[in-house]
């Protein structure tokens, strides 16, 4: 029996990096690949875009980039979450930079010898309170030259909170605070810009952005026109066709109602296989070239679909649907369920079987 499949085209990742580099042509692009490369497989994805010219990676934790090296020899590896309480040692190893995110971090990393040579990166918060050192902090850590001159300082980052919102006074107010950071510091590399933040124009592009979502084809600018290629396909069989013989419920709850002559498909996925609940009676799942609505509520393992406007010669049982396709975005999927594209990323077809087209 068939099963819920996903197709990840690597040739569009890598053109839409390309993209992203061309909007941001005084920076560099770095790739986020944290959580599997959101959930599409780190491997393949970091090795495609290594072979594209990408030298900079960002990963959240400490085995993801001790599995990124084993990949990539070359490459330069930053690790978001910082030492996570891990021996400095673990990341020379590896020769990986981590990102540090507190004095926790910073005296540790201070007090191995070996630190020098790659160096570190320290993330500051200018308004997401959730990691780095505050700004006071980070004013101390300069003010104490010792200190600061231990830790081989490569690169300093913030993170914005609201990039997808570009007339939001977030923005500038944390550009604001960004830059106020490096007053009195020798030149130093920075980053800010995540893949929205890219968008919000030059003044956010620093030295290094730090793409994720939109390299995956989340929309960078929700409202407007992608300008990111969709990246990921995911489709699931029909199991079986129904026509009701006279107005019945559907699904768990009884919570839609459909008439006499409604034609129902049952498609084998459900939120076990990522696809998101709150889509229940909101979604769309494509056949061939039409637009069948979801009715009733997704089950762990299925969903109905209403297909009376399709003709009936047009879908078969064995026939596949998409649940994300030309016809259905990751974005719209994540509006029909009232949450982000980079949730759906993350959850949908995680079991499924994977084709990876480079
Ligand atoms: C995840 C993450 C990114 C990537 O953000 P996208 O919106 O997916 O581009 C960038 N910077 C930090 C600190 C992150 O945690």
């Amino acid at each position: 029996m068939r099963e819920i499949k996903r197709t990840i085209n690597l040739n569009i990742i890598e053109e839409n990096f390309r993209r992203l580099q061309n909007r941001a042509p005084s920076s560099a692009m770095g790739a986020v690949v944290k959580a599997d490369g959101y959930g599409l497989g780190m491997t393949a994805i970091a090795n495609r875009l290594a072979h594209a010219g990408c030298r900079h990676f960002f990963v959240a934790t400490l085995k993801e980039g001790q599995a990124l090296r084993s990949l990539l020899t070359e490459t330069t590896i930053f690790v978001l979450n910082g030492l996570s309480s891990y021996p400095p040692q673990d990341f020379h190893q590896a020769r990986l930079i981590p990102v540090l995110n507190s004095f926790d971090d910073i005296h540790a990393w201070s007090a191995a010898a070996e630190v020098t040579e790659l160096g570190c990166a320290i993330h500051v918060d200018t308004g997401m309170q959730r990691l780095g050192l505050t700004i006071d902090e980070f004013e101390a850590l300069k003010s104490d030259s010792e200190l600061l001159n231990s830790l081989n300082l490569k690169l300093l980052i913030s993170h914005l909170a609201c990039a997808e919102q570009s007339q939001s006074e977030m923005n500038q107010t944390q550009l604001r605070r960004f830059n106020g950071l490096s007053d009195g510091l020798p030149e130093i590399s920075r980053s800010l810009a995540n893949s929205s933040g890219i968008f919000l124009g030059s003044n956010f592009q620093f030295n290094l952005c730090r793409a994720g979502a939109a390299l995956y084809g989340v929309n960078p600018l929700p409202g407007q026109t992608n300008p990111m290629q969709p990246v990921v396909s995911v489709s699931a069989p029909i199991l079986q066709i129904r026509q009701l013989n006279q107005a019945s419920s559907v699904g768990y709850g009884a919570t839609a109602t459909m008439n006499p002559g409604t034609r129902l498909a049952t498609i084998a996925a459900g939120y076990a296989d990522g696809y998101p609940r709150q889509a229940s009676n909101l979604s769309h799942v494509q056949i061939g070239n039409w637009l069948a609505p979801v009715v009733g509520k997704v089950s762990m393992d299925l969903i109905s679909v209403d297909i009376s406007d399709l003709p009936v010669s047009a879908i078969c049982v064995g026939d596949m649907a998409d649940l994300i396709g030309p016809l259905v975005s990751i974005d719209d999927l994540a509006a029909a369920a009232n949450t982000i594209g980079y949730e759906i990323l993350t959850n949908l077809g995680r079991h499924g079987e994977t084709q990876t087209i480079d």
